[in-house]
């Protein structure tokens, strides 16, 4: 796969390589109102006892939230295969699915093929944490990761895959409450070698049952 994503003379951040627009920044004062305004309309009265703080707490919140701290991401390396395949996994976060803005859990794997060098694992936490940070839907989550640990490590060869539990489903009774949504996105030659392939998957849905 040939694209300006992997160039290295390529402009511009990481984040905006990848097509990602900056978020302008939150004000929270606005979210508190506006989360009063809400509780109003779903029939509530915001100045009881019990909700009065409740604004402030939920813009709060927000402003945390959608400001991720990336150095608090932790992952481990799973598996080095012959100097070959390094897997990256371990890695569980959450994000917000902008279709329902609630929560939804993400357990991320990442693999790729070093050419010069092994990336230090804090990297892959950090771009983890960055992408779910922020209103997300798990299909574009797990594209972008991938998108940015190639350009980190300067080759396509990345494949990630992310096991996603979302609370819009899950609270929709109980038949969907152990729904899980799983994710790959294969790039380089992950794409074209199957027996590389193979590996990544068995290692990431291992994972996923021990998890
Ligand atoms: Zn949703």
């Amino acid at each position: 796969m040939t694209s300006a994503l992997y160039s290295p003379t390529a402009g511009g951040s990481a984040a905006q390589q990848a097509g990602h627009p900056v978020p302008k920044p939150i004000d929270t004062d606005h979210v508190a109102e506006l989360i009063s305004q809400l509780l109003t309309a779903l029939g509530e009265d915001p100045t009881r006892e019990g909700l009065a703080g409740t604004p402030a707490r939920v813009a709060a919140f927000y402003d945390v939230f959608l400001s991720p701290d990336p150095s608090t991401a932790t992952c481990f390396a799973e598996t080095n295969l012959s100097g070959q395949l390094v897997v990256v996994g371990g890695m569980s976060l959450w994000s917000l699915c902008e279709h329902h803005m609630l929560p939804m859990n993400l357990q991320v794997t990442a693999g790729y093929v070093p050419r010069d060098e092994v990336v230090g694992l804090s990297k892959f936490g950090r771009i983890a944490q960055r992408h779910a940070g922020r209103f997300q839907v798990q299909e574009r989550f797990t594209r972008q990761v991938a998108e940015e640990i190639a350009n980190v490590i300067g080759s396509p060869d990345v494949a990630v895959a992310v096991r996603g539990t979302h609370l819009c489903m899950s609270m929709r009774g109980v038949r969907m409450e152990q729904a899980r949504t799983d994710t790959v996105q294969a790039d380089g030659r992950f794409e074209t070698d199957p027996v590389l392939s193979q590996q990544f998957l068995t290692l990431s849905t291992s994972q996923w049952k021990a998890a």
